[in-house]
């Protein structure tokens, strides 16, 4: 049996898990149904427009977290977007050229294989046997699952796999409708280009040029929970046109060019588990993990990553 920890999702949680363990001298192999890496942290470009279309900011409270944002940002792929305020003391980070740079300098050094989905998982005997839709089965002593509840449950039952104590049941995430619009010219969003709305539609709105990812005027508009949760299964176009609608104040006098919309069925996690991870009583490693896990976000994505990793870790010195 090979040593290899094979690792399910290439979004910052699974990245942080296989940068710790590669550093520990354990062999990783990273898979991602989706053709980049990054996941939730999701960067966009439509023609000459780049959007962040999912995470738009994200703290650094913990000293884990400030240490890979630190040299993130020595490097020039993080920085500060907006310092901290009364409100929140702590500044707002991002990619200098979007989210998505962010996890890249994470996986780049990786072995991320994109593009396999993986749809069962089997203990054999000392791992785990994964198969993708391309029917590749692969194999490894340990299996660590950092996709978000809703899909690792999915994935344990196509597997005909039952967990006795399974916590990933209490874990819930809103949904939420993103919608992306290329402007004529700058929009009125006040600077540094980021509003809390909280309206009944319209949650959040930032401007990406004022951001500093996008060369031309363009803007990430977030429906609220409520209001993406009653138009995800139904029709976008109407959806988006009532977001429009609703943040016109924010967007005159510029035209919007060209819009587009993507549903995240899953996006902030407001019922987590409150430890970092989940590790199932099996023969071999099974470990879930992610931002359903611990304080949740970009931030808390990551350090259960990490958690993982040292517990893998302090399990191989065993
Ligand atoms: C619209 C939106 C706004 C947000 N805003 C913020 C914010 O401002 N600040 C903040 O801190 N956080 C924000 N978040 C949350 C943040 O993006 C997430 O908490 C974080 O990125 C989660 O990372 P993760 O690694 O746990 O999961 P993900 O990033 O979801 O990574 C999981 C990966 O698993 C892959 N995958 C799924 N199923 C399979 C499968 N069967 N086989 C193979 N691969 C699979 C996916 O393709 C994905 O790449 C936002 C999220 C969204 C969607």
């Amino acid at each position: 049996m090979t040593n290899t920890i094979l690792i399910i999702g290439a979004g910052i949680a699974g990245l942080s898990a296989a940068q710790r363990l590669a550093e520990a001298n354990l062999p990783v192999l990273v898979l991602d149904k989706g053709k980049g890496m990054g996941g939730r942290m999701a960067t966009r470009r439509v023609g000459e427009a780049v959007f962040d279309h999912g995470a738009q900011f994200f703290s650094a409270k913990t000293p884990d977290f400030q240490h890979f944002v630190g040299k993130a940002a020595e490097l020039g792929i993080a920085r500060e977007w907006w310092p901290g305020i009364a409100d929140t003391r702590h500044p707002r980070w991002v990619g200098t050229n979007g989210m998505n740079a962010v996890t890249k300098f994470l996986g780049e050094t990786q072995s991320v294989h994109q593009g396999k989905k993986v749809i069962q998982i089997q203990a054999i005997s000392g791992g785990w046997r994964v198969s993708t839709d391309d029917h590749e089965p692969l194999e490894g002593a340990a299996l660590l699952i950092t996709i978000p509840a809703p899909q690792a449950l999915d994935l344990l039952e196509n597997s005909g796999f039952h967990l006795p104590e399974n916590p990933l049941r209490q874990i819930a995430y809103h949904p939420c409708l993103a919608l992306m619009a290329t402007l004529d010219r700058p929009s009125s969003i006040p600077s540094p280009g980021g509003l809390q709305t909280n309206g009944a539609v319209v949650s959040w709105l930032a401007d990406n040029y004022q951001k500093g990812i996008s060369k031309v005027p363009s803007v990430t508009i977030h429906a609220s929970p409520d209001f993406s949760r009653k138009h995800l299964d139904g029709d976008l176009q109407e959806a988006g046109k009532l977001m429009l609608d609703a943040v016109q104040v924010f967007i005159n006098p510029a035209e919007v060019l060209e819009w587009h919309i993507h549903p995240w069925r899953y996006s902030l996690a407001y019922e987590r588990h409150p430890a970092p991870f989940f590790e199932a009583e099996t023969a071999a490693p099974l470990l879930f993990g992610g931002d359903g896990f611990g304080i949740g976000n970009v931030e808390g994505a990551y350090l259960s990553g990490l958690a993982m990793a040292e517990q893998l870790i302090g399990n191989s010195k065993r």
